[in-house]
């Protein structure tokens, strides 16, 4: 198949100062998780988004000196010649098929405590640290200002010397050169604070000097808020603060305008509250104020929305950082006409949490993300069959589609029973419910690809037993039941659940809501799992018009949200929405009428009115038939299997993203030889003169 004409638009190359990218798809600078501590992962990452078409591939935010620490982040570095060799892995890869390599060179300012270095913050004035350590800024004086621009020029040689086409100067999020562009963070009386070119002064002499050292070899790029005075993202005001005024000063001194907002809750916001091209009105706002090509991010998965784009001239690149985590191969599937096989990214942000974490980041939609280099798996390439064994997978939730449609890819001969007519299992449930709509794409990408298979035969409504296993006489099972949620409260707070819950018919679980089976109010929702399940519950109870009370022993509503920056507007939806709030506070008792709560903090009992109660709080995992089938292996029977493994939250309730890793690692790992004491190669910084 060939690409269609409509796209061709994409395709096109574009200048960026002295070097060309062969079309629009333009990876921005997104975080990993790896950084400075794991080249070879990030290395093989970005090398595969290249082979996969990107025609720009950048790093993630890389720090230029050691008073820019991000510790426990694993930022990126530039410091030294080891940072240098260990980004030259990845200019390498990425040149490899032809995109260009970008730098997103950065220094924080207040905003990193330099936890790992210990060497003292920077900022316009004595900040306090803005992401909550117990640590200030220095006030820079004009030494400091004439040291960083030195750093800045010294990191943009070395990221030269490492191989790169494009050097960006990161003047937003609320790094060191935003708080002097920002009015509420710079209140400096020299001339690098007070009038609008005074604030933008740093960012101006550091673009003319980097332009300067190396602009007759790099591209020159300025990441830019819209809002230059910080702005709440969304707020409705396109352009605010003076952001005229700054683009009148240095509008046209960049080779290429990457434009976002400052708030990342809204920038890389969750398909549950911000909508794909949310940032379209900012970016359309800023065309009119310079003649420089322009990308921005809006989680577009759609060729047809991409191309629109670049038609009605709102820029002149697609930028995107999830969707080319989701499918590096985006652009070669666009490309190739492969439409369909386009694995769209949900919105779901636990890529993100990698970063906030600390570790390889994961994607939902992506399970070979991070595991390029170490596990050897490539997106698209699979390792054929080694033998005409058959398998039989149990379970059609996102762990059995996953594991059917990559042993399908594989060449095995696959069979696929859900007990259900529905495939998906957990997904189109969870799906349904208020904001997750798009969550839908993780079954949809897989059943659109098993349909592809002759290799994979599904049978729906088809609940296995150990008997019918057995009748079916597979060479290979894998019970993938998935889990239940428990109705007897045991949780973090509570690990050997709460005594006394009262009647049955009272308590709810979230399988009962995701059923139709509604509560009567008041109700109570008790929510021990502190991701998103507790609150998307609460507000489709509130909805539909039950008065609702959300009590958990967290400090704060869905506290794992904050990895994946949800939690703070899901905070604010719920307040809007008229939900209760009682926050450190466990649950202990519920009789059908009242609920008992204890202060976790003091030990101090509250009674609230509830009619019923929403337990929220761990799963059970499915494994009845993985262990009664276990039980009959040994015994010789006719027709049982000669490997039995049970995955996916059957075997360890989790996200949905490890459910779709646990099928893939199975498809990948069945008749392979894996050295089971070293099932993955081990990154790390080693560079013998660094
Ligand atoms: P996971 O996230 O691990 O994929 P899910 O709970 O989403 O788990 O999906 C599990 C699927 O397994 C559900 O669709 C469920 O209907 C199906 N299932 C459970 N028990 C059986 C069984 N005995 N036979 C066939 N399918 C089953
Ligand atoms: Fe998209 Fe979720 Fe994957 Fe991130 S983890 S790229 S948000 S699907």
């Amino acid at each position: 198949m060939t690409r269609d004409p409509r796209y061709d638009i994409l395709f096109e190359p574009i200048r960026i100062g002295p070097v060309t990218a062969k079309n629009r798809f333009y990876q921005v600078p997104h975080c990993t998780g790896s950084g400075w501590m794991r080249p070879r992962i990030l290395a093989e990452m970005r090398g595969v988004k290249a082979e996969g078409g990107w025609g720009v591939v950048n790093t993630e935010y890389c720090s230029i000196h050691p008073s820019s620490d991000d510790g426990p982040y694993p930022m990126a570095s530039l410091w030294d010649e080891g940072d240098i060799r260990a980004h030259a892995l990845m200019t390498e890869k990425v040149h490899a098929h032809g995109a260009l390599a970008g730098v997103e060179l950065c220094h924080g300012g207040a905003r990193m405590a330099n936890l790992g270095t210990r060497e003292v913050a920077l900022g316009p004035v004595s900040l306090p640290n803005l992401t909550g350590d117990p640590y200030q800024a220095r006030a820079m004086d004009k030494a400091d200002i004439r040291e960083a621009r030195r750093w800045h020029v010294e990191a943009a040689k070395r990221a030269r010397e490492a191989g790169f086409d494009l050097v960006y100067i990161y003047a937003t999020h609320g790094y060191l050169l935003s708080q002097f562009l920002s009015h509420a963070t710079n209140h400096r009386t020299d001339e690098y604070g007070g009038s609008v070119e005074n604030r933008v002064r740093f960012v101006r002499e550091i673009l003319e000097e980097t332009k300067q050292a190396v602009g007759d070899d790099m591209g020159v790029v300025v990441r830019l808020s819209a809002e230059t005075n910080g702005g709440g993202g969304g707020d409705g005001q396109p352009v605010s603060g003076d952001t005229e005024a700054i683009f009148k000063l240095v509008g046209e001194l960049p080779d290429l305008w990457d434009i976002n907002v400052e708030d990342y809750s809204y920038e890389m916001g969750v398909s549950r509250f911000v909508a794909q091209g949310a940032l379209e009105p900012y970016v359309d706002a800023i065309r009119a104020l310079t003649t420089k090509p322009l990308v921005t991010v809006g989680r577009y998965t759609s060729p047809d929305a991409m191309a629109d784009l670049l038609k009605r001239g709102v820029v002149d690149l697609i930028g995107a950082a999830r969707p080319s985590i989701a499918d590096p191969f985006l652009p070669k599937k666009i490309e190739e006409g492969r439409i369909e096989d386009i694995r769209e990214c949900i919105g779901c942000n636990i890529c993100y949490a990698g970063d906030g974490k600390g570790v390889p980041m994961q994607c939902t939609q992506n399970p070979t993300v991070s595991e390029e280099w170490r596990r050897g798996w490539h997106p698209e390439i699979l390792p054929p069959k080694t033998s005409d064994a058959s398998v039989l997978i149990v379970g059609a939730g996102p762990t059995g589609l996953e594991a059917a449609q990559a042993l399908g890819k594989r060449g095995y001969s696959v069979m696929l029973a859900e007990a259900t007519r529905e495939l998906g299992g957990r997904v189109p449930r969870e799906a349904a419910l208020p904001g997750l709509g798009q969550w839908i794409r993780v079954r949809d990408y897989r059943v659109q690809q098993l349909e592809k298979l002759s290799t994979v035969e599904i049978y729906r409504e088809s609940e296995m037993t150990v008997d019918s296993i057995l009748e079916v006489g597979a060479d290979h099972v894998a019970i993938a039941t998935g889990a239940d949620w428990r109705r007897d409260g045991v949780g973090m707070a509570n690990p050997r659940g709460i005594a006394d819950l009262g009647p049955e018919d009272r308590r709810f679980t979230p399988d009962d809501i995701m059923a139709g089976r509604l509560p009567d109010g008041p109700v109570l929702l008790f929510d021990d799992d502190h991701y998103y399940m507790g609150a998307v519950l609460a507000e489709r109870l509130a909805a539909a018009g039950l008065p609702m009370t959300l009590a958990t022993p967290s400090d704060s509503l869905s506290q794992w949200g904050a990895y994946t920056v949800d939690r703070w507007r899901a905070r604010t939806r719920l307040m809007e929405a008229g939900v209760e709030l009682v926050l450190s506070h466990n649950l202990v008792g519920f009789d059908g009428a009242r609920a008992a709560l204890v202060c976790e903090y003091t030990g101090r009992g509250r009674s609230l009115d509830a009619a019923s109660l929403v337990l929220v709080t761990a799963r059970r995992p499915r494994d009845e038939l993985y262990h009664a089938l276990a039980g009959r292996m040994g015994e010789g029977v006719p027709g049982a299997p000669r490997t039995l493994r049970r995955i996916g939250d059957c075997e360890a309730p989790a996200i949905i993203a490890a459910a779709v890793q646990a099928g893939h690692r199975y498809a990948r790992e069945l008749e392979a030889e894996i050295d089971p004491d070293n099932p993955l190669k081990h990154d790390r910084v080693f560079f013998e003169d660094a």
